[in-house]
């Protein structure tokens, strides 16, 4: 097929209309989360297909679309043997594998299918295939519904090919990984000893069952990424086993804890402990049906292990659960340790509870005034209700008199029930903090992944990024 209008076109630009095809340059944060689905597999697939067909029209455009069919390395379970050609692609051209930008592993589902290949690579790497290999080993695994399987499916096996691709990458800044099926393996221990990932910057590990992984596990592949600034833990349910210290995550500015199912409250404050430069944290808590095998944790909690971070920390962002009612004394009091902190996002139903106990001396009401550090630039209030209105004007008049001198924002997000009368709580609020140069504007209430964002935070950027689809939600 002759497309000679595109011929005419300079090299930058035939690049520009490749990245526009690519996953990995346009940004896809859902990779990250999704990837376990097949409709969203096919999606990217067929993304990389229009890539491919585009690369093929012409000989000039060929050598300019190259590098960015191989940007991203993403696979699925049932694609195995693309995962295994394509490895071997990367071997056999180094000039290829050095493209590679962002890798996407979650389970395979037989890996012994194709172990003439995997056994050729492993020759030409002259790396010893890992002990068990001749004769595949059933493991348990735990199923969504809880019961116990046995599976054929085999971690060891996917964990090899894994690190085995990982060799080949020195050039990945992206890695996601689903753990799954393979939690209890040690991540890097394969790997060539002169292998390194020095350009990696964010790394995404993921578990869809409720044992949960722990962190112990990715230790080598950490001190094989010096420069990882991103971690998201999904899942992640300890740091270490044993007595072995954990991980050492003092590189990392920012993390996101999304399910998190630690069993001791120390756990998490070991973790933020070793997060010794920390600048940026999301924390999403969940209460799925394992909720009921853990303890249950409280915000209050969550601020007080927090504290070792207190003069780093830029960014905050909790998200509670909404089906967890939280006592009074179990909610965030007070910010105001946190010198450095810049942006707030946070979970109303973290500052503001009706729920006391017949026990309790009832301690005085939140306020936002009493919680907020001065050194605050960007606020959002999410699900909040109109009993907190009270509250909120009082903040504003604070604010109206100096309290707050950095505060250039904020936006709040009213429960749906209390949607229909937030524009005027809105302007009841305006005209206070208007004057102390505030604005204030409301958000619809919608589901959001994250409000930290990954790409802001890697240029250092700390601020508050409200993303394009929850302003053009509307309100229910
Ligand atoms: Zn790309």
């Amino acid at each position: 097929m002759s497309t000679p209008w595109l011929l005419t076109l300079p090299a930058e630009l035939l690049a520009d209309i490749s990245s526009r095809f690519c996953p990995h340059c346009v940004g896809d944060s859902g990779l990250y989360l999704d990837l376990g689905s097949s409709e969203r597999y096919d999606q990217l697939a067929s993304q990389q297909r229009d890539l491919a067909s585009l690369s093929r029209t012409s000989r000039e455009i060929h050598a300019v679309a190259t590098p960015f069919l191989y940007h991203l390395f993403a696979t699925h379970q049932s694609t195995l043997y693309l995962h295994m050609r394509l490895q071997r692609t990367l071997y056999e051209r180094p000039d290829l594998a050095a493209h590679v930008r962002r890798a996407a592993f979650v389970g395979y589902t037989n890996p012994a299918e194709t172990d003439s290949v995997v056994n050729h690579l492993v020759a030409r790497l002259k790396v010893p295939p890992p002990e068990g290999w001749i004769v595949p080993k059933k493991v348990m695994i735990v199923t969504k519904t809880g019961n116990r399987v046995e599976s054929v499916r085999e971690p060891l096996r996917h964990q090899f090919l894994v690190e085995m691709a990982l060799n080949l990458t020195a050039g990945l800044e992206h890695l996601s990984m689903n753990l799954s099926l393979h939690a209890s393996e040690d991540y890097g221990k394969n790997m060539l000893p002169s292998s390194t990932l020095p350009a990696l910057r964010t790394l995404h590990l993921a578990h869809s069952y409720p044992a949960g992984f722990s962190l112990e596990v990715v230790s080598r592949l950490l001190q094989k990424a010096p420069n990882l600034r991103l971690l998201t833990l999904d899942g992640c349910s300890s740091v270490r086993y044993g007595s072995s210290p954990g991980p050492d995550l003092s590189n990392l500015s920012a993390l996101r804890l999304v399910r998190p199912c630690f069993r001791e409250n120390a756990h998490l404050a070991g973790l933020f402990a070793s997060c010794s430069k920390l600048q940026g944290l999301a924390f999403h808590h969940w209460r799925g049906e394992s909720y009921i095998y853990l303890p249950r944790r409280t915000p209050r909690e969550l601020i007080q292990a927090l504290l070792p971070c207190n003069q780093t920390l830029r960014y905050l962002e909790i998200q509670w659960a909404e089906d967890d009612d939280i006592y009074q004394d179990e909610l965030v009091r007070s910010l105001k340790p946190f010198s450095s902190l810049e942006t707030l996002v946070i979970d109303a139903a973290c500052i503001y509870s009706n729920r006391t106990r017949d026990v309790e001396e009832s301690e005085p009401p939140s306020s936002l005034a009493d919680l907020l550090p001065t050194s605050i630039r960007y606020l959002l209030l999410w699900r909040v209700n109109l009993r907190m209105h009270q509250d909120l004007a009082d903040f504003a008049q604070k604010a109206r008199r100096g309290a707050f001198p950095n505060l250039k924002e904020v936006w709040i997000s009213w429960v749906p029930a209390d949607a229909s009368l937030s524009q005027m709580m809105i302007w009841a609020l305006e005209e206070d903090l208007q004057l102390a140069g505030i604005s204030i504007r409301s958000l619809p209430y919608s589901k959001v992944e994250f409000f930290l964002d990954s790409e802001a935070l890697l240029r250092e950027d700390f601020s508050l990024h409200i993303p394009e689809r929850s302003l053009q939600s509307t309100s229910p």
